[in-house]
């Protein structure tokens, strides 16, 4: 039987303020209190699994070991179908730039042109399919795991349009849609994201709403 959240504390696996914010306010209405591994000075793990599923329960399991709670952990990433699935799991280290002489960065254009080259020298016909994953693991200290996976299917297109969002928001069309996820209202993406879908998975399973 699924293992369920009893209340009290949460720690959220994440080092990333806007993840906190957006997941303790999803969480808020549970009765859950949610702290961040950050907060806490939990140590990063490296993300050496090969799938979402793995990396998102190698962070919920190493937070979970490290605090003695309860803890809670996201993997996404964008999956193209004619590209064998890929960047997938590897979605933002394709963006990753060593800039002359100074620090690492992410450079979504950059990314997103790297995707594009690669549809476009498999030919004019080729599928340009792709869907956006989000795995939500919860780990316990005890060993006990559950994970919820959410998806978003749609379609690349190019040049990048639109100005809101982040990542490759741009060059993302979701179906039934005819604009990018980065012209459209955020609250419109909110509600058909891969992230809305594995949290309203979570919700329904832990919470039986
Ligand atoms: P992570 O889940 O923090 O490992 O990030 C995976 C990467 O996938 C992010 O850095 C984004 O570039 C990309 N990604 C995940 N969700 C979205 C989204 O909703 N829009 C655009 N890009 C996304």
């Amino acid at each position: 039987m699924t293992r369920r959240l009893g209340g009290g504390s949460l720690v959220i696996a994440t080092h990333n303020a806007g993840k906190l914010k957006e997941i303790g306010a999803l969480l808020a209405p549970y009765g859950l209190d949610c702290i961040s591994a950050g907060a806490l000075g939990l140590p990063e793990p490296a993300e050496t699994g090969t799938t979402f599923v793995e990396n998102a329960l190698i962070k919920a399991r190493a937070a979970a070991e490290a605090s003695g709670m309860a803890a809670l952990a996201d993997d996404s990433g964008l999956s193209v179908a004619a590209l064998d699935d890929r960047p997938g799991v590897y979605t933002a280290d394709w963006a990753e730039r060593q800039w002359f002489e100074g620090p690492a960065g992410r450079d979504w254009y950059m990314a997103m042109g790297k995707v594009e080259g690669m549809l476009q020298a498999l030919g004019p016909e080729t599928p340009r399919d792709a869907w956006f994953s989000c795995v939500l693991a919860i780990a316990w200290p005890e060993g006990d795991n559950v994970v919820y996976e959410g998806r978003v299917d749609g379609t690349l297109t190019w040049p990048p349009r639109g100005t809101v969002g982040f990542g490759y928001d741009p060059v993302f069309v979701a179906k039934g849609m005819d604009r990018t996820f980065a012209e459209i209202d955020p609250a419109q993406k909110h509600a058909i994201s891969h992230r809305a879908d594995a949290f309203a998975k979570l919700v329904q399973d832990q919470f039986r709403v």
